[in-house]
């Protein structure tokens, strides 16, 4: 049932893999994906799995998973297992063990050491702010550090003292003796070491000094064999640095960075600071929330792994950034779910119809088909005198070119019979409670010669269907661009009140009892949609509206 996987587009990255391989530079390749443990990982994150991992995977390479771990501060094992999960979740499976960064700390250190005797790196106990005016700016040179021409068994000792704890966080940092007049600010003695007085989720309390993540990615690419050290564009600045440690050090491998453009998405942020405000200020239900833009959210919202892989290889691999529209993802999503999701009726706000010339008590036990074009099964749907139709699906004065239900009019029930609606029952504020309809016997599954229903509408009989709840989303933010321009809360300003509607008292047919959580389903004329992983019970039936059925945005 699944298309067969067409031929990947080409891209730079791809290419230069390719190129790499046929000149006999690599034999084969190694790839990492090197997530920080600070937060769950986004569709950014996605982009750069399928990247990473689908180019080891087409040219028969290794990939790993590496956890940049080296800011134990802002770092937990809860992110650490939700990371693993969405990889795996999204297909891909990593080389060997997981890695960490962490795991190299005793051989960085070592590193340290040898760059100091052979006079590369210095203890530097300028503070933050003379650190920042000696840095110069990017039309000014800095200056050189007074303590830059300490001794090498001076540095040797302050190394070792900051090493042994000896001294206060931020009191005295590593850094490496470069060049404080050169262009590229990162070559401006940056910091190797810091001392940071935390437990670490890997290495406990072993280390009160930390490498700075310049000093720890190329080396960890080096240690692990990475061939190709994929990484978004803001690193682009990095690569002098990242080329200096290398060749500056006695690494068994040398491994090449190469930058693509992040990606962004509208109406949505994708930086993990900024989802951590969200799910910390409790604007949205946790890191998982259908609305966020993480790759738990639109797990627990019922997207496809598939439909993301396939996102992530049409949006493309460029040097050039840009906004990916949201309705791009949506169309995948669609695309997939209406190939492969089972169809099935759910009454979103339900009215109840009395069919009164339906003998009373008697059921009939329909048999629909489970998908339109593909042959998955049938499932029953019992017919009976009361049924509930969607509240939508009846007007006294309609638009033009409404096709459902009026005063009078016929509309076929979706798999069932004609209906005729005869008279409506209303409440003492004159609502509609109740239709009262008469039905023909010789319509179930077809038109009768010479008449020709247009309408079809949705329908659960009353007493078998199971009361439900429907929680229908939006998009997180009402604006394309929700954090343009400001720092801090100004994106919260932004967020969509309406993201998330909840409907309680829908129904749901009977099949839908025994829908597992994995499942997908296209609810006839109103979407697709999953059950709730963390909501839904054995006795309370909650669907997530994985998306519509069409795109209505901007209509
Ligand atoms: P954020 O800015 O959301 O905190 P990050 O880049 O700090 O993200 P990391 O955990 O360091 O997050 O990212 C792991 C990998 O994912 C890195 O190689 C990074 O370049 C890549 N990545 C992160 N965000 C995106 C994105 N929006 N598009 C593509 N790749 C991304
Ligand atoms: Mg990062």
């Amino acid at each position: 049932m699944n298309k067969p996987e067409a031929t990947p587009p080409s891209h730079f990255l791809r290419q230069i893999v390719q190129s790499d391989l046929n000149d006999g530079k690599h034999s084969s390749i190694v790839t990492r994906f090197p997530p920080e443990p600070n937060g769950y990982l986004h569709i950014g994150h996605a982009k750069s799995i399928c990247l990473n991992f689908g180019l080891a995977r087409e040219f028969g390479g290794d990939c790993h998973l590496r956890f940049d771990d080296t800011n134990p501060a802002k770092e937990e094992q809860e992110y650490i297992d939700a990371i693993k999960q969405d990889v795996e979740w999204l297909g891909f499976e990593w080389a060997g063990k997981v890695r960490f960064a962490s795991d190299y700390f005793d051989q960085l250190h070592a590193w340290a050491i040898e760059l100091i005797k052979s006079g590369k790196a210095y203890v530097c106990e300028l503070s933050p702010e003379q650190a920042r005016e000696y840095r110069g700016s990017l039309t000014e040179a800095g200056k050189n550090s007074p303590f830059r021409d300490r001794s090498v068994d001076d540095n040797l000792d302050q190394f070792a003292r900051m090493t042994a704890g000896e001294f206060t966080d931020g009191v005295k940092v590593l850094r490496a003796k470069i060049d404080m007049a050169a262009p590229n600010m990162n070559l401006r003695d940056p910091i190797l070491y810091r001392i940071r007085h935390a437990h670490h989720h890997q290495t406990g309390d072993k280390w009160c000094v930390y490498p700075s993540y310049d000093f720890t990615h190329g080396q960890s690419d080096a240690i692990e064999g990475v061939t190709h050290s994929i990484c978004t564009l803001e690193f682009e600045d990095h690569r002098p640095l990242y080329e200096w440690c290398l060749n500056n050090l006695p690494v068994p491998a040398t491994p090449r960075q190469y930058e693509f453009a992040r990606l962004n998405l509208n109406y949505t942020v994708t930086s993990k600071r900024k989802l951590k405000q969200l799910v910390d200020e409790k604007h949205v239900d946790g890191w998982d929330d259908p609305r966020m833009s993480t790759i738990s959210a639109f797990r627990r919202r019922g997207y496809t792994p598939a439909s993301i892989r396939e996102f992530c290889e049409r949006i493309g691999v460029t040097r050039s950034d840009g906004v990916v529209d949201m309705g791009v993802l949506e169309f995948c999503i669609r695309d997939d779910l209406d190939a492969s999701a089972p169809r099935a009726m759910c009454v979103l706000k339900p009215l109840k119809v009395t069919i009164t010339n339906y003998p009373e008590g008697n059921t009939e036990l329909l048999s629909l088909p489970r998908h339109p074009k593909h042959d998955i099964g049938v499932r029953e749907l019992p017919f009976e005198r009361e049924i509930y139709i969607d509240q939508d699906d009846y007007m006294v004065e309609p638009p033009k070119g409404y096709k459902r239900l009026v005063p009078g009019g016929e509309v076929r029930l979706r798999g069932s019979y004609v209906i005729r609606a005869d008279e409506a029952i209303t409440d003492a504020d004159g609502n509609i409670v109740e239709l009262l309809c008469s039905y023909d016997p010789e319509t179930l599954g077809k038109n009768p010669e010479g008449r020709k229903v247009k309408g079809v509408v949705h329908w659960v009989p009353a007493s078998t269907s199971i009361e439900c709840e429907v929680r229908l989303y939006d998009r997180l933010f009402k604006t394309a661009n929700p954090d343009k321009g400001e720092e801090g809360a100004g994106f919260l300003e932004n967020i969509n009140p309406e993201s998330l509607v909840v409907l309680k008292g829908c129904r749901a047919e009977p099949s839908l009892a025994s829908a597992s959580a994995d499942e997908r389903f296209q609810f006839e004329r109103e979407g697709y949609f999953c059950l709730d992983s963390k909501d839904a019970t054995a006795d309370k039936l909650v669907f997530n509206r994985t998306v519509t059925l069409r795109d209505s945005w901007g209509n």
